[in-house]
């Protein structure tokens, strides 16, 4: 029974983590993707980025009389895939039709099927050559933690959810594992490309863009470098026409410079105020705001929630000093979710005592003015003292002793609310 809900949560958790590319990775723009990888050789069309309708204008003179080409693609710029279905990809035969494309995409909120409901506004533009496109493809780096080792997968379906090929029809997936220590090896590349049943010039420059792409993934210490879709036009070309980058957040120190990339805008807001503050959260669509020390024991917890017949609200790891300043951050951050009817606190007094933790929760509690519920649950260090400081408190505090009490006051809690 335990084990099960256990699972449920682990499911929940990675869910939430997937579906939200913080706190774990900083998410970049596909222009931004594609400055990065024009550097180490990958072939990306050439492309230029727009604020305005007058900018997309430009940028379309430009393109045709320097490139070319017969159209011009204008994208919005959101962190989400699924644009092209949404209607943020479109193309244009002439710079007035930029124009008018640009004034229609610029301050419109794309709903796409990685947005969640509500959407994002689009802020910025990318006016793209248009490409003679042959066929579409896949192709993607990210670290296979079952292996340890980066994985390159390469599928013969384009512009397809990856996922969806991976579930439906495996066969159309080839995934390679690369050895750290040797790096991607010119065989894997020339396997994925045959894969691909490229033949000729397109072969050739697919076994390029493949060595290239890997060089840039572990170069910027990306966490994934996806292409969808990568195409081979009717000249022989290959060429990414899309790009999601991904940075492994705990390599960001070795990238200063990509850290003014960021664009905060497109990120939750409660999550930005929660990494200033050194919080790992996740938002979730529960109603029971949970504040704990440690990912092991918050798992635990939001088990425990879902037992009491409640839902979390979120996912929050204060770490493994939860002091009075990191309490009060937490509070403020549970409390701007406004489906939240109690607060649960677990946290483990180890290594910080619980009366200090107690006396933490307590000035926080008056501080912000706290009118929910709070079920707190303090095991470790002085936990007896740190119960009678929250009897004695004269708050809206309930002390629980063990994780069976505290759930069933969460549920009270709840039933009164
Ligand atoms: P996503 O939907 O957010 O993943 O955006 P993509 O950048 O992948 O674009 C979606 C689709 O638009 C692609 O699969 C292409 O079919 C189409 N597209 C994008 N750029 C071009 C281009 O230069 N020429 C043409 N003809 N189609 C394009
Ligand atoms: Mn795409």
């Amino acid at each position: 029974m335990l084990f099960a809900q256990s699972e449920l949560s682990i499911e929940l958790c990675v869910h939430a983590i997937v579906s939200n590319p913080r706190p774990n990775n900083m998410n970049i723009h596909e222009y931004q993707g594609k400055d990065i990888l024009r550097k180490f050789g990958v072939a990306v069309p050439k492309g230029i980025v727009a604020y305005s309708p007058e900018e997309a204008k430009l940028a379309a003179e430009q393109l045709f009389s320097e490139q070319n080409c017969a159209v011009v693609v204008v994208k919005a710029q959101i962190h989400a895939g699924g644009r092209g279905k949404a209607g943020g990809v479109k193309l244009a035969k002439s710079a007035e039709e930029a124009f008018d494309i640009a004034q229609e995409m610029i301050g419109m909120t794309l709903v796409t099927h990685q947005t969640g409901a509500e959407g994002k506004e689009v802020r910025r533009l990318l006016v793209e050559e248009g490409m003679n496109i042959e066929k579409e493809f896949y192709v993607g780096i990210t670290l296979d933690r079952s292996t340890s080792r980066n994985v390159l997968m390469v599928s013969t379906e384009g512009g397809m959810e990856i996922e969806k090929v991976a579930e439906e029809s495996p066969e159309r997936l080839l995934k390679i594992q690369i050895d750290p220590l040797y790096g991607i090896q010119s065989f894997q590349a020339r396997e994925a490309a045959f894969f691909l049943g490229l033949q000729g010039e397109q072969f050739r420059n697919a076994v390029n863009f493949i060595s290239a792409l890997y060089t840039a993934y572990t170069a910027i210490d990306a966490a994934i470098a996806e292409i969808n879709p990568l195409v081979v036009t009717k000249e022989g070309k290959v060429f990414a026409l899309d790009a999601k980058i991904n940075f492994d957040d705990n390599a960001l120190y070795r990238h200063k410079e990509f850290l003014e990339l960021r664009d905060i805008s497109e990120e939750d807001p409660f999550e930005v105020e929660a990494s200033k503050s050194n919080l790992n959260y996740v938002r979730l669509d529960g109603n029971v705001g949970c504040m704990v020390n440690g990912a092991g024991l918050a798992m635990a917890t939001m088990d425990m929630i879902q037992l009491a017949g409640g839902k979390p609200a979120n996912f929050l790891d204060v770490g493994g000093s939860a002091s009075p300043q990191t309490v009060e951050e937490g509070f403020k951050i549970i409390l701007s979710d406004k489906n939240v009817k109690a607060i649960l606190v677990n946290i483990f007094g180890g290594i910080v005592r619980c009366d200090r933790v107690a006396g933490g929760i307590i000035e926080a509690a008056k501080k912000i003015g706290l009118h929910l519920p709070v079920i707190v649950r303090l095991e470790g260090t002085n936990a007896p003292i740190a119960q009678k400081m929250l009897d004695d408190s004269g708050l809206n505090l309930v002390s629980a002793n063990g994780l069976r009490d505290a759930a069933k006051k969460v549920q009270s809690a709840l039933a009164s609310s």
